[in-house]
């Protein structure tokens, strides 16, 4: 065919050309782009100003402060949304190829994503003007699927909720003992000796006592600390 031949062909089939073309590159993206994405569950930790922190012992922090509700309530959720997308994607024209879309995205073992952020500050500079603004980074992330969270659910339940596991089997107890602990137990036992009684709201002469000692593997915990004046404190020493 010469090209005074091609000048015969009606312009507007080349429209027509093109229309089809447009329609079959968007009919072979209609049926390979996968139309599923899994429904993973963020959480971010906001972890600015902190130093040596461990994402495990941040996710019991979480639990100890949220508890498993959240994380049932989502999974309860992702089972309804898989269930009904399989539905969905049996009975799509496409079936053998969506259902197969549908499998590849699922990540169970996943499900949940914890990021530790972090604040940032950059700068930027604009005529000779340099000014700070604060991004949040992620400087650490784990993920992890419900089992996991229920595990250490049970294991922060099995020592009574009172602190996270990290801690509680942490080898210097004394070491937990932070001035934050100290302020708490003076309030709670209102800066009164609970062997004798004595009342020193200015602090001076009372002492935080481990209930058991932590020579015998007593932990510093709530539950396991009193106030105590000095006199009191001397003779449990003593005793012990
Ligand atoms: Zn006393």
């Amino acid at each position: 065919m010469d090209l005074a031949m091609l000048s015969t062909i009606p312009k507007a089939w080349f429209g027509i050309g093109a229309a089809l073309l447009g329609v079959l590159i968007w009919l072979l993206w209609f049926i390979f782009h996968n139309p599923y994405s899994y429904p993973y569950y963020f959480v971010d930790i906001d972890i600015s100003k902190r130093r040596n922190v461990n994402i495990q012992e941040e996710i019991e922090k979480y639990l100890l402060d949220k508890g498993m509700d959240e994380f049932l309530n989502q999974f309860n959720y992702v089972e309804q949304w898989e269930s009904d997308t399989f539905e969905a994607a049996k009975k799509s024209i496409f079936r053998f190829k969506r259902v197969k879309q549908y499998l590849d995205i699922l990540d169970d073992d996943n499900m949940f994503i914890f990021n530790l952020c972090r604040d940032q500050t950059r700068y930027r500079q604009r005529n000779y003007v340099k000014s700070s603004y604060v991004v949040s980074a992620a400087s650490d992330t784990c993920e992890c699927n419900l089992a996991y969270l229920q595990a250490r659910y049970d294991e922060l339940e099995r020592i009574g909720f009172e602190t996270t596991t990290v801690k509680y089997h942490a080898k210097n107890q004394r070491q937990l003992m932070t001035p934050e602990l100290r302020r708490r137990i003076m309030e709670r036992d209102n800066y009164t000796c609970q062997v004798c009684g004595k009342y020193m709201p200015d602090e001076v002469g009372l002492h935080i006592d481990h209930i058991i000692p932590v020579s015998r593997g007593g932990k510093t915990v709530e539950s396991n600390l009193q106030v105590l004046c000095s006199k009191c404190n001397g003779h449990k020493s003593n005793r012990v």
